[in-house]
């Protein structure tokens, strides 16, 4: 075959535009595709983002890619008893996504990647082993052409189709996605905190987010498990959907029930277990579209970047040797699976456990606990707080006790 790129990248989001830029950098020929018509527009996003080695890893990122600074997060429990965490580890930005993302991608353009927006990859092209050598893509619609590369990367989010085609499997269950809503909201006097509230009557295996931005706005939304949101009507009222359970958040707060909405809009995320394979003969899949994402409260930037600089590093080292076997490029999925990967497992099992909890319970630990046990927990240092709740609530144990599985193997 003969190839027009080293490696084409479906999808322009943080995980492809950080893919793009190491690997561009590295001197491979990289193009990425995005069907959209703008680089990080519409956004689809609570925008928040916790500090984070990639960005701070020579990059250093620029005011306008940042609403507003974050200082510490603020939990409400069911009762309305709010904790309060304050650590280096709770600091970040709630970003602005249409900036950031084109920034992001900048960066991939001034390494030498090539960009081409509004252009959909609509199948994969494969080589005589089966393999894929390349991509079809259709400009607004329009009649779709061949671009060819020994290395196809899906960088796609939720949607992943084309990963799909390559052989993975990503479609998703309803019991691991989380359905959201969220409007931008203002005036709303915050405390540059992130707000999180939850309750099974106010978001249902989830929470309400409050994220602080600039001009006393802030993004306002809701994630719910898949399977709860039944849409279905209870005493005249619409079931439980996001949107109605966050707008019956929002009329219960005196402080928002007065802002008016700036921009409305709903979306689904994975916080199930990421895929099992991440790579293939001749492809990769990076980021959302791999299910890299923290179980516990639906974030994905980050990861995506990470996995993009990780999965790029591997990519150019195949490259270099014009091997892209799957045994060429596994070291990506492995250094994931031993890095990312094990604090995702442990969220996934908090999320897990989360659920099985009443709004009763959730008072309980919230009364028990101190925000450096959140840390702790979020840490997946689990002994200390679980230690502090069960002392006066034996009963949980039984839920709780499956956080330590590490006391359960060495007992
Ligand atoms: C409501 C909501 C709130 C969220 N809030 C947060 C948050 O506060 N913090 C956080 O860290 N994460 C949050 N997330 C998750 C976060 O948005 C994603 O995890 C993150 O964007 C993943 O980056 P990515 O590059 O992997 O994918 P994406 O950012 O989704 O980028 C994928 C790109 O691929 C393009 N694409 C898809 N298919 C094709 C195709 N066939 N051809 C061409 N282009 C294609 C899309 O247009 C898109 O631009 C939220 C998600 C939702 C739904």
């Amino acid at each position: 075959m003969k190839y027009d790129y080293d490696a084409v990248v479906i999808g322009g989001g943080p995980a492809g535009s950080t893919f793009a830029r190491v690997a561009a950098e590295s001197g491979m020929e990289v193009l990425v595709v995005d069907k959209r018509k703008e680089i990080g527009v519409p956004v689809r996003c609570g925008e928040g983002l916790r500090n984070f080695e990639v960005i701070r890893e020579g990059l250093e990122l620029p005011k306008a890619c940042y609403s507003a600074p974050v200082e510490g997060t603020k939990v409400y429990s069911p009762d309305g008893t709010a904790l309060v965490w304050k650590t280096e580890g709770t600091r970040g930005w709630v970003l602005e996504r249409k900036t950031f993302d084109k920034w992001l991608c900048e960066l991939a353009v001034d390494k030498g990647a090539k960009v081409r927006v509004y252009t959909r990859a609509v199948g994969i092209i494969k080589d005589e082993k089966g393999r894929p050598g390349g991509v079809r893509l259709s400009h607004g619609g329009r009649e779709p052409y061949e671009v060819r590369a020994p290395l196809v990367v899906s960088a796609e989010g939720m949607e992943s189709m084309m990963a799909r085609q390559m052989g993975f499997k990503t479609v998703h269950q309803l019991y691991d996605v989380d359905t959201c809503y969220q409007y931008e909201m203002g005036p709303y006097p915050h405390e540059n905190l992130i707000e999180l509230y939850f309750g099974n009557k106010i978001a249902p295996r989830g929470y309400v987010w409050i994220f602080p931005k600039a001009k006393s706005k802030a993004n306002v939304g809701i994630g719910i498990g898949g399977s709860l949101n039944t849409g279905k009507k209870q005493g005249g009222m619409d079931g439980a959907t996001p949107k109605r359970l966050l707008d019956d958040f929002i009329s219960s707060q005196e402080k928002l029930k007065i802002a008016s909405t700036l921009d409305d809009f709903g979306g689904v995320i994975s916080v199930g277990a990421p895929l099992n394979e991440f790579v293939q003969d001749n492809c990769m899949v990076i980021g959302t579209a791999a299910k890299q994402v923290d179980p516990t409260h639906g974030g994905g930037i980050a990861l995506a970047m990470e996995s993009g600089v990780m999965a790029a590093k591997f990519a150019a080292a195949a490259h270099q040797e014009k091997d892209y076997s799957r045994q060429r490029l596994a070291g990506y999925e492995k250094q994931w699976k031993e890095s990312a990967g094990k604090k995702v497992a442990k969220r996934l099992l908090v999320r897990k456990v989360l659920e099985k909890l009443s709004d009763d319970d959730l008072n309980h630990i919230f009364n028990s606990i101190a925000g450096k046990d959140l840390e702790a927990i979020m840490a997946g240092k689990f002994a200390g707080p679980v230690a502090k709740v069960v002392a006066t609530r034996p009963q949980l144990l039984g839920v709780l006790g499956a956080l330590m599985p590490e006391k359960k193997e060495g007992s």
